[in-house]
């Protein structure tokens, strides 16, 4: 295809669509053009900025003629910040977006004609996240702590996130004022100069417990004492703050080191009325009140009656399995991270249950095994990371056959491939539910219930 449009064109156009990432689509004789910040529905005149071979890219000039859903972004950094993608989107009309764009792959890549029932929302889709990783830097001599640009490391200076918590946003405006006075420099990623690299705040938000992490690149911290006393001012509900040291040249935020500077070394959260003790380095779903939504969808198409035998794969440290055990006769969950496992385990034993049975490992090495061990299973469940279950674990479903499968996917396009493989080998996708977890942002989790036929 050679690009009908080029550079500096200026056209106008009519926006189909929304790619993955929220940006609008337009297509010109058949060519994609994708123009950030333009929504379906919309006219706007664009300018290109550049022309590939098979899809280009566009900037608006002017919109000509408006979605009915368009709405101002609340956020005055929502331009430049790479965190939300969809606050220009009312929020009806995001629901609405993600419904259909899960309806679209399933057609599309699963060649299914499925129900999508419209997207499970949030009443208040604000200040919904538990947990904030916020980058310190330095501009010049000024600190600066808020997000990333959208696939970049410069930060995007911001005093208030409208989806995290205050805890987060007193860290954000509290704290960086009172860097110097406390002697404590942000690490800065070009000169590899300074100390703070990252505060994380996590929240459990059913007992109002918080956990702060100071990523620091050096494990000496002189200025320790005064940062605790500084933290505990600006969050009184502070119950635990952490030291992870990361010495690398890394844009992983994490180090191998973590300490306690202060108070707990966990803090407890509940889902439904399930309780997870959360370290610092523990996965957690991120959104408590749709995460509780999410499994109650699992739950409701896992249709437990109290006898059946369920495996959880990929599971995290057990959140679906703990949230499952008590309507299950026995709950087997398989996770790759051992660490993980070990906070599955433990959570169980706090909750009390003595129907479960975790294993580290690879979920298309552990449950072939499984099933050759003579173990059977009523209910599978699966939660894969975005690139969705391994070939090998499709292929065991296939040839063990469970007689029903529940599919909790954070990625549609992998999930609904997935379910072609399913359906292929004698499976029937009953439903799909889509889950807001992620208000403002482009992500959209879904549940699909297939049946045995
Ligand atoms: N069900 C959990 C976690 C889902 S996230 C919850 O709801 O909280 C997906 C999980 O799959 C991650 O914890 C990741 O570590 C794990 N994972 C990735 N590849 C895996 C594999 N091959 N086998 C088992 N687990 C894997």
């Amino acid at each position: 295809m050679t690009a009908p449009v080029k550079k500096n064109d200026q056209l106008s156009v009519y926006i189909e669509d929304l790619t993955h990432d929220g940006a609008g689509v337009a297509k010109v004789d058949g060519y994609p053009l994708f123009i950030q910040g333009a929504l379906p529905g919309e006219t706007c005149t664009v300018h290109v900025l550049k022309p590939l071979k098979n899809y280009g890219f566009a900037k608006i000039v002017e919109i000509e003629e408006a979605s009915p859903h368009r709405v101002e972004p609340p956020c005055p950094v929502f331009n430049s910040c790479g965190g939300c993608q969809l606050q220009h989107l009312s929020y009806e009309g995001q629901l609405a977006w993600k419904q259909k764009m899960v309806q679209d792959v399933m057609q599309r890549i699963g060649k299914l004609d499925v129900t999508v029932h419209p997207t499970k929302g949030m009443e208040e889709p604000w200040n919904y996240r538990n947990k904030a990783q916020i980058p310190f830097g330095m501009n010049g001599e000024v600190p600066i702590a808020g997000f990333y640009k959208t696939k970049s490391h410069a930060i995007v200076d911001t005093e208030r996130c409208l989806i995290q918590t205050d805890e987060a946003d007193a860290i954000l405006s509290g704290l960086k004022p009172k860097l110097w006075a406390l002697g404590l420099q942000p690490y800065d990623e070009y000169t590899k100069r300074g100390q703070l690299r990252h505060v994380v705040v996590r929240k459990a938000r059913a007992t109002n417990e918080v956990m702060v992490v100071l990523v620091t690149k050096k494990r000496k911290f002189p200025q320790k004492d005064a940062v605790v006393d500084t933290i505990r001012q600006l969050i009184p509900n502070v119950k635990s703050i952490m030291q992870n040291v990361n010495p690398d040249n890394t844009n992983v935020i994490f180090g191998n080191e973590t300490v306690n500077l202060w108070g707990e070394t966990t803090i407890e959260d509940h889902i439904g009325d399930v309780r997870f003790e959360i370290s610092a380095r523990s996965f957690y779903q991120v959104n408590p009140i749709q995460t509780e939504v999410l499994y109650k969808q699992a739950l409701d198409y896992a249709a437990l009656t109290g006898n059946e035998t369920v495996i959880d794969a990929y599971c995290g440290i057990g959140t679906i399995s703990l949230f499952l055990a008590k309507n299950a006769k026995h709950v087997m969950g398989v996770e790759i991270v051992p660490q993980a496992i070990e906070d599955a385990k433990r959570n169980a034993t706090l909750n009390g249950f003595t129907n479960t049975y975790f294993e580290a490992g690879p979920a298309e090495e552990v449950i072939p095994r499984w099933f050759k061990e003579g173990k059977e299973a009523d209910v599978l469940m699966v939660d894969p990371p975005r690139k969705g279950c391994d070939n090998a674990l499709l292929e065991t479903i296939l040839s063990e056959r469970p007689k029903r499968i529940v599919y909790v996917s954070c990625n549609p396009a992998t999930l609904a491939r997935d379910l072609r493989v399913l359906e292929d080998g004698g499976y029937k996708t009953k439903e799909v539910q889509p889950v807001d977890m992620f208000p403002h942002t482009a992500h959209c989790e879904a549940v699909a219930w297939l049946e045995l036929v």
